[in-house]
C-alpha cells in the first residue's frame, strides 16, 4: 500500500483524508476516535494484494522457518482506528466472508513459499478485536468466530496471543479453555515469538523441543513487547511463558503430584528452551556420575555459613542465628543431581563458603575478589552453587559477580553472572504464581538446587549455575571470583564448585 493514499483503505465513503502525508479519519457524531494506531488496507483492493505479494517474496527469501506470520489481529480493533468491510469496494459483502477470503488468499499464495501461515486467535475471539468496546459505541458487532469452519486447518494455525501465562492479570482472558476449543475444531497450534529483534531467535525451531517431550507440536503465542535482547527476556522471566504455555497445552491432562514435581518439570522445560535457544547442550544433564567431579575450595573460604551474633563482624552477614544459612548441609550432598562439597564451617575454622562485597560498601570486611581457586582440570563444564548476598535493582544490566577462568595455557575466559539470570539474591522474594510456585525458581540460567528457610521462617533459595566450558580440551587451572566496581550487587558467596569432566 502506498503510504498517504486514501482509495486504498479500508473505510468508509469519505471517512479518509489525507493530513501531512498520514491518512486521518474524519470524525462521525457519537465516535470515539482514539489512537488511530491502525489503518487497514482493503482487502478488495487487488493493489494492495500485490504489494502484500511481493512482501511476502521478499521476506521468504530471507527466513527459512516453516510459518509465515500473518498477523491479522487487528483489522478488527476499531476504537482504535481500524475499518472492517465497510468501504466501496467492501461494504456489499459479508464481513466474516471477506476475512476468511482474505486469510484464504493469502495463504494460497504463502503455500507456493512452502510455508504455512499463521495468524492470531485474539482475532476471532477477543470481543475487543471485533469493534466492541465499552463506551465505544461505534464498532460492529462481527461474529468473526465463524471464520473457524471457512479456514485450511492444514495450512492455517492458530495462535493464542496471551499475554504471559504466568503472570496473567485478572482482567485479561484465561487462554487455555480457548487453545483447547482451536484443537479441538483441528488446528495445529505452535509457540510464536513476538517483538524479539534477533531474527536467529525468531526463526529458532520449537519443533525441535516438541520432539524431545514425544508430544504433538502445540503451543502458544507469547508477547513480548518491544527490543528485547535474549537478557532482557531471561531477566524479565519471558522464556518461562514458553515453558508455561506449551505444558498447558501439551501436558493438560496429566495432573503433576505437587508443585514441586511440577516446577521441577518446568525447570527441565526451561533448560531445553535455553539449549534450543543458545545451541548448546548443557553437559551436567547427560553425564553420568562418574563425569562429575566436585574442587575443595576449603582453603579459600572466607566465612561461615552460620552466624551466632548479630554485628559482631563475623558470620554469614552479620545478622544473628535467626538470618543465616544454617539449614544448609554441610557435608558432601547432591543438589539437583549435582555431587557438592560443602563445607562443615566447624571443621574448617569457622569458615564455610567464599565470600566477596563489593568495593564501594561501607564497613566491608571482605575483599572484592578471592584468587586462585584450584581446579587443574578438563572439565565440559563447572557448576557454581551460589548466591547474591542482597537484592538488587531488577533493571540493573551489568554483571553482579564474575568468575574468570584460567587455562593451563595463559589464555582466560569469564563467566559473568547476571542478577536474574545466573544468580539472584539468597532470601527469596519472588512473587508466588500457580501452585504456591515462586517465579524465582525459574531462573533462565541456573536452577535451584537447594530451597529452605531461615531460623527465622525466611524463604531461601540456593542457585546452581553451570557455566559450559567453550575450550573443553584445554586444562583449566584457575578461577578467580571478582566483584567488579560497576556491579550494583552489594556482594555475593559461592558454597561450592563442581563440574562435568571433559571427554
Ligand atoms: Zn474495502
Amino acid at each position: 500500500m502506498q503510504l498517504g493514499d486514501p482509495s486504498l483503505v479500508e473505510a468508509r465513503p469519505g471517512e479518509a483524508y489525507l493530513k501531512d502525508g498520514r491518512i486521518e479519519f474524519k470524525r462521525y457524531p457519537g465516535e470515539i476516535l482514539r489512537r488511530m494506531s491502525r489503518v487497514n488496507a482493503c482487502p478488495l483492493q487487488p493493489r494492495n494484494f500485490e504489494v502484500f505479494r511481493q512482501a511476502v517474496n521478499e521476506v521468504c527469501s530471507i527466513y527459512t522457518d516453516e510459518y509465515f506470520f500473518g498477523g491479522v489481529d487487528e483489522p478488527l480493533q476499531w476504537y482504535n482506528g481500524s475499518r472492517w468491510g465497510c468501504c466501496e469496494l467492501c461494504c456489499d459483502h459479508d464481513p466474516v466472508q471477506l476475512m476468511a477470503d482474505w486469510v484464504n488468499k493469502c495463504s494460497d499464495h504463502i503455500r507456493k513459499t512452502h510455508r504455512r501461515i499463521h495468524m492470531y486467535q485474539t482475532t476471532i475471539i477477543l470481543k475487543e478485536h471485533q469493534g466492541e468496546e465499552p463506551g465505544y459505541p461505534g464498532g460492529p458487532q462481527i461474529p468473526m468466530y465463524e471464520i473457524i469452519d471457512q479456514l485450511p486447518k492444514d495450512r492455517v494455525a492458530l495462535v493464542n496471543w496471551s499475554y504471559g501465562v504466568w503472570r496473567r492479570k485478572k482482567d485479561e482472558p484465561d487462554s487455555s479453555n480457548l487453545n483447547r476449543y482451536l484443537a479441538s475444531k483441528g488446528y495445529r497450534q505452535i509457540i510464536q515469538n513476538v517483538g524479539y529483534t534477533d531474527a536467529s531467535f525468531a526463526i529458532c525451531d520449537f519443533t525441535k523441543w516438541a520432539g524431545q517431550r514425544g508430544a504433538d507440536f502445540i503451543g502458544a503465542t507469547v508477547a513480548n513487547y518491544g527490543s528485547q535482547t535474549l537478557e532482557d527476556m531471561a531477566r524479565r522471566f519471558k522464556f518461562l511463558d514458553y515453558v508455561v504455555a506449551a505444558e498447558e497445552l501439551w501436558s493438560a491432562r496429566t495432573p503433576e503430584a505437587s508443585a514441586l514435581d511440577m516446577a521441577s518439570h518446568l525447570v527441565n522445560g526451561l533448560e531445553l528452551v535455553r539449549e534450543i535457544v543458545q545451541d548448546t547442550k548443557l553437559p551436567s544433564r547427560r553425564a553420568r556420575p562418574t563425569d562429575c567431579f566436585t574442587v575443595d575450595i576449603r582453603v579459600h573460604a572466607n566465612r561461615s555459613t552460620t552466624d551466632e551474633k548479630p554485628f559482631d563482624g563475623r558470620g554469614w552477614l552479620d545478622l544473628g542465628p535467626g538470618l543465616d544459612l544454617r539449614a544448609l548441609p554441610r557435608r558432601p550432598t547432591e543438589l539437583c543431581g549435582q555431587l557438592f562439597q560443602l563445607i562443615d564451617p566447624n571443621a574448617n575454622g569457622g569458615r564455610s563458603c567464599v565470600m566477596i562485597e563489593n568495593a564501594q560498601r561501607g564497613n566491608r570486611s571482605l575483599p572484592s575478589e578471592v584468587k586462585g581457586i584450584a581446579i587443574d582440570k578438563r572439565a565440559a563444564s563447572l557448576v557454581f552453587l551460589h548466591a547474591v548476598t542482597g537484592s538488587i535493582e531488577a533493571s540493573a544490566t551489568q554483571p553482579a559477580f564474575v568468575y574468570r577462568i584460567g587455562y593451563a595455557d595463559g589464555a582466560g575466559a569469564e563467566f559473568a553472572v547476571h542478577y536474574r539470570i545466573e544468580a539472584m539474591e539468597w532470601l527469596d522474594q519472588s512473587a508466588v504464581g500457580p501452585g504456591d510456585m515462586r517465579i524465582g525458581w525459574f531462573l533462565y540460567g541456573a536452577r535451584p538446587a537447594w530451597l529452605g528457610t531461615t531460623a527465622s521462617g525466611q524463604r531461601v533459595i540456593i542457585y546452581a549455575a553451570e557455566w559450559v566450558n567453550p575450550h573443553p580440551g584445554k586444562v583449566i587451572r584457575t578461577i578467580d571470583m571478582v566483584l567488579p566496581d560497576d556491579s550494583s550487587a552489594p556482594g555475593a558467596a559461592l558454597f561450592a564448585i563442581s563440574g562435568v569432566a571433559a571427554i
